[in-house]
């Protein structure tokens, strides 16, 4: 996806992943400076663990304590950012402007927490989080509250939730519906998934979830988690280069990618 940017922009870079054992962290991130990166992308476990490396870091990544985009100043200092939540913010805005929406948000997670706050950031009037261990939803509702000032809520997910009779817009960001468990189905009421909601997943692989099949069904309109993936990276992209992406680029290659991986 990145390299696919990179390819049509003529720019001269690679992006390469490598396997850092979380022991390794501290020394990968020194050698990404050795060997002049312009920057790097983090991946699970290393979002939170990377903190202490860091010399600055970019409000909403400071909000949500968690970093997947570090960038390598000039001056070697390592400025750390969150573009998990602005990557699904960006893709939203491609459907609705995000001010004023009132947003049920499945899931508490590293993902939901990145979400939650770029969408209280970015102007929701309404944010509740609905997820089984109801503490780590409670937290980022106290977080949004006390921080950005939103009205959040949360609610102990405990059997089929019924999305809210006044919600815009609602999210699945727990890994419900991730291959190779992929017709895995959030427990939600189905009847609840009503026609003028803009129902969102964040899970790209498969990008038509259980989830968002059913709500197409019942004629709302969807926007599958390929989006999210596609905008951070981008936004990652302009961050280290100051390039502003082709998206539709990067989303064939990842649709490539993902058809790859399932056969
Ligand atoms: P975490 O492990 O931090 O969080 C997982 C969340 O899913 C928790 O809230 C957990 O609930 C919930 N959950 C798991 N299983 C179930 C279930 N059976 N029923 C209800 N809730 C469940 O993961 P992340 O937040 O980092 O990632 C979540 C998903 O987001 C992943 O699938 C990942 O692929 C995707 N993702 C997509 C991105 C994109 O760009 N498209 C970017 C980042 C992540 P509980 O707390 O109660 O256990």
């Amino acid at each position: 996806m990145v390299e696919a940017a990179y390819a049509h922009h003529e720019v001269l870079a690679r992006f390469v992943n490598c396997d850092v054992q979380p022991a390794d962290l501290a020394d990968a991130v020194r050698g990404a400076v050795a060997m002049g990166w312009l920057g790097f992308s983090l991946s699970l476990p290393h979002k939170q663990a990377v903190l202490p490396l860091l010399d600055d870091l970019a409000e909403s990544a400071g909000l949500i304590g968690a970093v997947n985009c570090v960038v390598v100043g000039e001056d070697r200092r390592l400025t750390g950012n969150n573009t998990d939540g602005q990557g699904f913010v960006a893709a939203l805005r491609t459907r609705v402007d995000p001010r004023g929406q009132r947003v049920v948000l499945f899931g508490a997670g590293g993902a939901a927490r990145a979400i939650a706050v770029e969408l209280a950031l970015a102007g929701a009037a309404a944010v509740r989080i609905v997820n089984r261990d109801a503490a780590k939803a409670e937290a980022i509702a106290a977080l949004l509250r006390e921080r950005i000032g939103v009205d959040a809520s949360a609610s102990a997910w405990q059997g089929p939730y019924a999305i809210d009779e006044d919600a815009t817009i609602a999210v699945n960001a727990t890994s419900v519906g991730l291959a190779p468990h992929a017709d895995a189905m959030l427990d939600v009421e189905p009847e609840s998934l009503r026609s003028d909601l803009l129902v969102c997943d964040v899970i790209p692989n498969p990008p038509e979830t259980a989830f968002l099949r059913e709500a197409a069904r019942r004629g709302a309109t969807t926007l599958d988690g390929r989006w999210m993936l596609v905008n951070q990276a981008a936004i990652n992209l302009g961050l280290w280069l100051g390039l502003d992406p082709d998206r539709a680029v990067m989303h064939e290659a990842l649709s490539a990618a993902i058809g790859d991986w399932r056969h």
